[in-house]
């Protein structure tokens, strides 16, 4: 048999996948993968149904139906304050994850070194790898999980053409400054390169931290190209909607990516997602209630346990140390939670470059009387 591409030799499939697989064999409650187990609004069920009955069976246009881009701009105009041209300025992909691909193979050639912080969503090692360009790691370092700017600056000074950030960030919980990101724009600008932003949890942002859209930024809107999802902000992974917003320049060539790799994502999900895109801020507002709670739900069951985990200050997720249980990897913890304790999370190591057993990460996209029923089993099992 001929050998498959040497590319695939340099990377595993997603762990946080196979996590879910893990947790349905052993009938663990799985906060591994970050989606939720309660449903989208009744009012985006109903038009669905409306959807499926109407005539939106046949192909999209390729970078989004109208109705859903000129709703889609709205609404990200509300709340950016950019004047987003939904004839210009997007590209509706199959989720963020294309989303991600379509911003790397739009910024690189292969060849081309692409800066990840590390811990990152493990999609972008394999997004830069599959675009045939180089990561190259900087690490935000705990319990902050900030970066030093002067290994950041040597990062771009080693010919960077793009940064990859996640804004508030998966696995780390952490929602980057002003500041932070004024400094990353800074460098982005004298290096001249790309900045691919991962916004998915834009609207899961905990007070007092505040959400800044990147490409608002003084001269970032020229070299952003802004990722972003409906799957996390209206309980809908199912779906696969994302997009890409940028200037024209660069989703004129983020088109022809988007164009080769799906030719559009599905028709009548699109139509029925115009009226999740027009719900009122007051939707936002109450989102956000909830997965306060949620949070605060499961924190509460993790103080119990005794055990170290950080504070997300935004996302959906929270890294817990299990290194005083003393298993060689974070994997066979994992494993052995999934069995024995009947929780499912994230061997922390997927995401990071360094060589870091020391965390399992859970998500808390759950509804409470989950929350509450994965709670007790780890303070049963776990408590020190
Ligand atoms: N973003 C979610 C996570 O990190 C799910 C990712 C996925 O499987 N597409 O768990």
């Amino acid at each position: 048999m001929p050998r498959p591409a040497q590319r695939l030799q340099v990377f595993t499939e997603s762990v946080i996948r196979e996590m879910t697989r893990i947790a349905n064999r052993h009938q663990a409650i799985n906060l591994a993968q970050g989606f939720p187990d309660f449903d989208p609004p009744a009012v985006l069920l109903d038009a669905l149904t409306t959807a499926i009955r109407g005539p939106h069976h046949q192909y999209a246009i390729t970078w989004g139906a109208p109705r859903f881009r000129n709703a889609l701009a709205r609404k990200h105009s509300h709340f950016s304050g950019l004047s987003i041209d939904p004839e210009k300025h997007i590209v509706t992909t199959c989720g963020s994850t294309e989303a991600m691909m379509v911003s790397m193979m739009t910024a690189c050639d292969p060849g081309d070194k692409v800066i990840v912080f590390s811990p990152f969503y493990e999609n972008y090692a394999a997004d830069a790898i599959l675009s045939g360009a180089q990561p190259i790691y900087v690490p935000l370092r705990a319990p902050d999980f900030t970066f030093d700017p002067e290994e950041l600056r040597r990062a771009f000074a080693s010919g960077a053409k793009a940064i990859v950030v996640c804004n508030p960030s998966n696995p780390s919980g952490k929602v980057f400054t002003r500041e932070e990101l004024l400094s990353i724009a800074a460098l982005a600008e004298e290096f001249d390169t790309f900045v691919l932003m991962d916004e998915v949890y834009e609207h899961i942002v905990y007070a007092p931290h505040q959400h800044t859209v990147f490409a608002t930024l003084p001269g970032m809107w020229e070299r952003t190209l802004s990722c972003g999802s409906l799957s996390k902000t209206y309980s809908i992974t199912g779906w696969r909607l994302g997009y890409v917003i940028a200037p024209e320049a660069l989703i004129a060539q983020a088109r022809k990516v988007h164009d080769f790799l799906t030719v559009g994502a599905a028709a009548p999900l699109q139509e029925a997602a115009v009226t999740a895109l027009e719900l009122p801020d007051s939707y936002y507002a109450e989102l956000l209630r909830e997965y306060t709670a949620k949070r605060d739900v499961m924190l509460g069951y993790l103080k119990q346990t005794g055990l170290p985990y950080t504070e997300p200050q935004g996302a959906y997720y929270v890294l817990v140390d299990i290194s005083s249980f003393g298993f060689k990897t974070d994997m066979e913890c994992a494993q052995w939670m999934a069995q024995e304790v009947g929780v499912a999370g994230v061997p922390g190591s997927s995401f990071f470059r360094e060589p870091e057993h020391r965390y399992i990460r859970f998500h808390f996209a759950k509804r409470e009387e989950t929350l509450h029923a994965a709670g007790q089993r780890l303070v049963d099992k776990l408590k020190r």
